[in-house]
């Protein structure tokens, strides 16, 4: 900011608290999956979260299911990622566990659950959890991260690690350490936010049969549209694009958008928490008139924070970009295979959103150079920032694609640490090796470029699905 007032702070000596392997900041799907397979690969790992709880949006934002497993014949996102979704229903109880048992797309999150699955899993691999702890300054040396300032209750501290894991979904770390990135479209247009929310008190029989007798779909285009008419919603997305149910009553809700709000400013976050609580108000009204089954609905809890579906993307030694996309290219350092849509929300509300989708049973290869930065070694960035360009990110973003990238990185990280070597002189063969021996899937032909490529661009197909 031009004639910004600044001050200029005493150089200070901060205690250095931590000296793990490896650190893995942010703990939402990316981080979780990284700090549980650096630990389980042998690193001393220490995740730390500003939150106190993991799951990153699909706990703090209420994002109310996971995005599809699979490809829509069989899943491409195993490892992991699959292993925690599988603990979800577990220990969700008997009937969530009767009516998810055989989903792998769009299971709904219990979040109370999800929370303690997540704590449980990481401690069991072996890395330390700090919670309540923001990473806010790296110290460099060369190319290298030599620490990084946290700040909690304890006041300001160093960890030095050998490694680094970025899995803040923002690239907090690699914006700091002046990785070069890029923000949302070439006008700085963003995805939209929501602010997600659970109620209880909804009556599922009523609801579907509902949708039976009016031939009314899921996402209730018809009746959205009707209320936006009647000025009882505001004008914009034309459905509910995530309706979740997690008991015959209780029911996670993805729906509206907060327009203009860049994730990584807090003045934004703020108004779009407060914007994005009074819509809910607006959609409570909403569904108790409109829609059968909800007339008696109780708001429960809306998201700690409006959901963030797009902020930086770095820039990495290879950017994954439509066109890999479209023709479901396979590259020699696949770590992970995406076969979820190009799913970008509307920038504002008189736009329209862009959706593509690869055809069934095909994906495309996702290379480990997305996730090295420019210019530093003993950093990875994995998530939903990764390099890739606007349109990929659309598709990557999702929480199944996240745990993917951060097991890769979190093997990767151990591999490096063990080696005493950066993240660049990792041998890929060896790493994706130990991926797929791990549980994870990288496409039937591991590493060999031109996998699933038999089906061109035309075969693509459009519809209007979305989270
Ligand atoms: C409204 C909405 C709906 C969505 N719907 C779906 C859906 O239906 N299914 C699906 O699979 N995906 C969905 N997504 C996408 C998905 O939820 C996110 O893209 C995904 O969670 C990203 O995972 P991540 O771990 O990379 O980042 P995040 O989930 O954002 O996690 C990052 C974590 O890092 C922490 N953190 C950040 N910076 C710091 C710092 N400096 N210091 C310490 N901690 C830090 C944060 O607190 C957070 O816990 C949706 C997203 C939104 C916003």
């Amino acid at each position: 900011m031009e004639n910004q007032q600044t001050v200029t702070i005493p150089s200070q000596s901060l205690p250095v608290n931590h000296t793990p392997d490896v650190v893995v900041v942010g703990g939402g799907a990316t981080g979780i999956a990284a700090a549980i397979a650096a630990a389980r690969n042998g690193a001393s790992t220490l995740l730390i979260e500003q939150r106190g709880y993991l799951g990153g949006m699909g706990t703090a934002a209420l994002v109310p299911a996971f995005c599809p497993y699979t490809d829509g014949e069989k899943p491409v996102i195993r490892g992991i990622g699959l292993d925690l979704l599988e603990k979800m229903k577990q220990a969700a109880g008997e009937k969530f566990l009767q009516s998810y048992k055989e989903q792998l797309d769009w299971v709904p999150i219990d979040v109370e659950t999800l929370k303690r699955v997540y704590d449980a899993e990481v401690l069991a691999s072996g890395a330390k959890i700090l919670f309540h702890t923001v990473a806010d300054q790296v110290l460099l040396d060369g190319d290298r991260i030599s620490g990084l300032v946290i700040s909690n209750k304890s006041g300001r501290s160093v960890i030095q690690a050998k490694l680094y894991i970025d899995a803040s979904g923002d690239a907090d770390l690699a914006a700091l350490a002046g990785v070069p990135f890029q923000v949302g479209g070439e006008q700085g247009e963003l995805q939209p936010g929501t602010m997600c929310y659970v109620v209880t008190g909804a009556d599922r029989a009523r609801f579907e049969q509902f949708l039976e007798e009016t031939g009314e779909r899921n996402q209730l285009e018809r009746t959205v549209m009707e209320a936006q008419r009647n000025g009882d919603l505001p004008e914009g997305r034309k459905r509910i694009s995530g309706m979740a149910w997690i008991t015959d009553s209780v029911v996670g809700f993805n729906f509206g958008h907060v327009f203009g709000i860049d994730g990584t400013k807090a003045e934004d976050l703020t108004r779009a928490a407060i914007e994005g609580r009074k819509l809910i108000d607006t959609q409570m009204r909403f569904l108790r008139k409109y829609v059968p089954g909800f007339e008696h609905i109780h708001l429960v809890h809306s998201g700690d924070q409006i959901g963030i579906r797009e902020t930086r993307r770095i820039q990495g030694d290879y950017t994954l970009v439509v066109e890999d996309f479209l023709s479901m290219r396979s590259f020699e350092d696949d770590i992970a295979r995406n076969s979820y849509f190009i799913d970008i929300h509307l920038a504002n509300a008189g736009s329209t959103m862009t959706i593509k989708h690869l055809p069934k049973g095909k994906s495309h290869g996702v290379p480990y150079r997305c996730m090295l930065p420019h210019g530093k070694s003993n950093l990875i960035v994995a998530g939903r920032s990764v390099s890739s360009d606007r349109p990929v990110q659309g598709s990557l973003r999702v929480m199944p694609n996240c745990f993917a990238m951060g097991e890769a990185a979190g093997v990767a990280a151990a591999m490096a640490s063990f080696a005493r070597i950066g993240f660049r002189e990792v041998p890929v063969p060896e790493l994706q090796r130990k991926l797929v021996e791990q549980g994870a899937w990288l496409g039937e032909r591991p590493g060999q470029a031109g996998a699933d490529q038999a089906v061109a661009v035309g075969a693509v197909t459009f519809n209007d699905e979305c989270e």
